[in-house]
């Protein structure tokens, strides 16, 4: 077989984007104003059956604006992911708050029970706040991320959040587009049940503005507040008055352009991916020491991340696999090293972290780009095969 090369995760631009983009141009709206910012917000926010939604410059521009918005402050604490994308945890840091980190289970996304337990034995509820026994830190949010277009167990977060006055910030950035098929939140986005739902647009993401992120919240009001603060917080435009502290975090015209085409295409590249993913669980089923990471059964999942778990028994470790398939042209990634281990977060509270550092020498993300042919899938099945004999 013909060498080729077949990247992990690539644009897939085969919509309207350049007439959007050059009607951009041409109108020379380029910047933070224009016709196609509002139309993407309102665009994702009718996908997501959400009234609105704010457009930013990034994911983590959006997790930054939704921890301020939940009040978080220098010396509260927020409850984070350890398996995650560090994005997802540096805006606590941002705010000079600290982050307190939680394993997973085994759908890589927060274990509520573990959460639970932490709570139980860990901290008091003194009136109305969530206070860490140690630290005597409040606790006043927690981050929770969809892991690879996995969905969280939101009823039960949402449960515990409720009863402990906890703000829920879901970082949906990998999870545009997943959605609960039974349960109290059927129907729901990821993104749309806690009190706000971040979503990224970067390169990798499921669709790409090149860098760009979305905001929704089921508050309008603390909407409007992202709004403005994403904007220099501009109390009139025409004199200069501020009064409040803004960010530089609204997207561009040009952004909310290829946005807006590349949203058309959602749905299109929710369904290759659900091929390509069932066409690689059935041709590696038949790998022994090698399989697939399941998504939850309760949702629609959009497949983002396609996750190969390397066992023990395998005839190469995960990074000698890496290695491999990168010879033959295959991308792959491992999966992020733990956040609580980083220099950053050294010295940050970390509760019984066992299955997130089980999984990190484990998994493999292999090619899942909404343009992968059958037979770009044929060919890394056939590597692994290859490899497994
Ligand atoms: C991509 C990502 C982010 C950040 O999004 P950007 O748009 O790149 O800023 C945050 N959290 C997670 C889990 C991500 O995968």
């Amino acid at each position: 077989m013909e060498k080729r090369f077949i990247p992990l995760s690539v644009p897939n631009f085969n919509g309207r984007e350049l007439e959007y983009v050059t009607n951009a141009v041409e109108s020379e709206w380029v910047s933070t104003g224009g016709k196609y910012i509002e139309d993407f917000e309102t665009d994702i926010a009718s996908y997501l059956k959400m009234p609105e939604a704010v457009a930013c410059q990034s994911g983590t521009a959006a997790l930054h604006l939704s921890l301020r918005l939940a009040d978080v402050q220098s010396d509260d604490e927020v409850i984070v992911p350890t398996l995650t994308f560090i994005a997802a945890v540096n805006p606590v840091k941002y705010l000079h708050a600290e982050p307190v980190f939680m394993d997973c289970d085994d759908s890589l996304t927060i274990d509520v029970i573990k959460l639970q337990s932490f709570i139980d034995t860990q901290c008091d509820f003194v009136n109305g706040k969530l206070i860490n026994k140690i630290s005597k830190r409040h606790i006043k949010a927690i981050v929770i991320v969809h892991v690879f277009g996995n969905l969280a167990d939101m009823e039960e977060i949402m449960k515990i959040a409720k009863a402990y006055n906890i703000k829920v910030i879901e970082d949906a950035t990998e999870a545009l587009g997943s959605y609960y098929e039974t349960g109290e939140y059927k129907g729901k986005f990821a993104g749309t049940i806690g009190d706000f739902g971040a979503y990224s647009f970067n390169g990798n993401k499921i669709i790409t503005t090149g860098g760009g992120g979305m905001l929704v919240s089921t508050n309008n009001d603390l909407l409007k507040k992202a709004k403005y603060l994403s904007t220099q917080a501009k109390d009139d435009v025409l004199y200069y008055i501020h009064n409040d502290i803004g960010y530089n975090y609204r997207m561009t015209n040009l952004q909310a352009a290829l946005g807006k085409a590349q949203l058309q295409q959602l749905e299109d590249f929710i369904k290759t991916k659900e091929k390509n993913y069932e066409a690689y669980k059935k041709g590696i089923e038949n790998i022994k020491g090698l399989s697939i990471l399941p998504f939850n059964k309760n949702i629609r999942s959009n497949k983002w991340f396609y996750s190969l778990f390397i066992a023990d028994d395998f005839k190469y470790s995960r990074d000698e696999l890496l290695k491999h398939l990168n010879e033959k042209g295959v991308q792959t990634r491992p999966i992020w090293g733990l956040i609580n281990e980083q220099q950053p977060y050294k010295e940050s509270f970390a509760y019984n972290i066992e299955k997130a550092k089980y999984y990190i020498d484990r998994i493999l993300s292999i090619p899942c780009s909404s343009n992968l042919s059958d037979d770009d899938v044929q060919y890394v099945l056939s590597i692994l095969k290859e490899l497994s004999e």
